[in-house]
């Protein structure tokens, strides 16, 4: 068995990265990674304007009285130049006048006339937005291997860019194996224990975790426990996926066959990592292909996918390889775990301190629900007390 680290990195070692790209549109484009630093074709602001509503003016030392000549509006500036001893109305993000080099707070001012009389006089400069001081025109705006976000794709959108060149999105295959499979979306609606069918939830878990990350997502057919349909189905998949995300059959059972057939016919990168829940995944390569063993029980399903899937998802993207982010926590509670495993326990951080699950089984939705992270416990302890701090590492998406 190896340690997650070591499979993280075994799996940046072994795992290129997609090099295939495609063009999209700024609304098709979320959860896409850049295929390249994108440069900012102009500059943001775009014009040097202003943070406040006041007085556009030039500043000059020892005055406090000027003369409005006219208004500078968002999206309707003022044309003329402003000379000494004059100023303009100006709104927030309006186009800062031609000869003006301060604003003044309409707050700071008081109008007789067309008297402006200022108290207290700003220093000069104050106020104003420069051209180029957020972007400026040839920087690198974002960075190549970037997943874009909304705010990305804003930036993009007010730098007048139409187009972004990404990555191609992977295209994952999902299928869960298992002769007591009942498609959820074609159950009997006998929940009885007659034949002991159980409904097939990890394949509907998996898709809506991989759903909206720029990642096309297939649900393939659910394979029964037996070799030669496993192997069939591997090689029919992977004609068309990046990676093939199983749940079930890797084990140490009979009928575990998903590991048979890729210790057999795929080169595989590691299979058991010294983790609870989750200890029999498998990852191997077949072809070009990543194919990733999940245990079968729901919770291992899910913690593995969110420590590995994840982390084949970041490799191919060309992202880096690492787990989602924790921080330090006290527990609410004592806990105790098997010293040789690092231990990654559903749990419920809460009003500044966490509690894990009271059941950590592996079989339990209601802990996957109640809990809103992971606490992650190394090697090397057995035990950690109420108070002592912890990682917690919050579920997110697989962004
Ligand atoms: P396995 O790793 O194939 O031995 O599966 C372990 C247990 O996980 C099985 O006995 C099932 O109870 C459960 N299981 C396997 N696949 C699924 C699935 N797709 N959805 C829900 N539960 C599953
Ligand atoms: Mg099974």
């Amino acid at each position: 068995m190896i340690s997650l680290d070591e499979a993280l990195k075994s799996l940046k070692n072994a795992i290129p990265e997609n090099a295939q790209t495609k063009e999209c549109s700024l609304s098709e484009a979320l959860g896409h990674v850049t295929a390249s630093d994108i440069i900012a074709p102009s500059s943001l602001p775009r014009f040097t304007n202003t943070g406040v509503d006041g007085y556009a003016f030039c500043h000059e030392d020892e005055r406090d009285v000027y003369t409005l000549v006219g208004a500078s509006y968002a999206g309707e500036p003022y044309r003329a130049k402003i000379k000494a001893g004059e100023a303009a109305r100006i709104a927030t993000g309006a186009v800062l006048p031609e000869g003006a080099d301060t604003v003044v707070m309409q707050e700071y001012c008081k109008v007789e006339g067309d008297q402006l009389y200022l108290d207290p006089v700003p220093p000069q400069g104050a106020h104003l937005r420069h051209s180029g001081a957020d972007i400026a025109e040839g920087d690198i705006a974002l960075p190549n291997n970037k997943k874009l976000t909304a705010q990305d794709i804003a930036l993009l959108g007010a730098l007048g860019i139409k187009k972004v060149t990404v990555k191609r999105p992977l295209r994952i295959a999902v299928a869960s194996t298992g002769l007591e499979l009942e498609a959820a979306d074609e159950g009997q609606g006998d929940t009885g224990s007659k034949g002991g069918k159980i409904i097939d939830t990890n394949t509907l878990m998996l898709t809506q975790m991989l759903k909206g990350c720029g990642i096309e997502v297939e649900q393939a057919r659910a394979l029964p426990d037996d070799y030669e349909q496993t192997a069939t189905a591997f090689k029919t998949l992977c004609q068309r996926h990046d990676i093939i995300v199983t749940t079930g059959g890797v084990s140490v059972g009979d009928r575990d066959f998903v590991r048979d057939v890729l210790h057999e016919q795929a080169e595989v990168i590691f299979w058991k990592i010294a983790i609870r829940p989750g200890k029999p995944v498998l990852v191997a390569r077949m072809g070009e292909t990543i194919i990733v063993g999940l245990p079968g029980n729901p919770v291992s399903a899910f913690v593995t996918s969110y420590l590995i899937v994840r982390a084949v998802i970041r490799c191919l993207n060309g992202e880096i390889v690492e787990l989602p982010d924790g921080f330090p926590v006290p527990l609410a509670t004592s806990i105790s775990k098997p010293e040789h495993l690092r231990c990654f326990l559903r749990a419920r951080y809460e009003g500044g301190k966490v509690t894990a699950y009271h059941d950590q089984s592996s079989n339990l939705y209601s802990s996957l629900t109640q809990a809103n992270g992971l606490i992650d416990l190394p090697v090397g302890k057995s035990s950690a007390e109420k108070g002592e701090t912890v990682i917690f590492r919050p579920f997110s998406l697989f962004s």
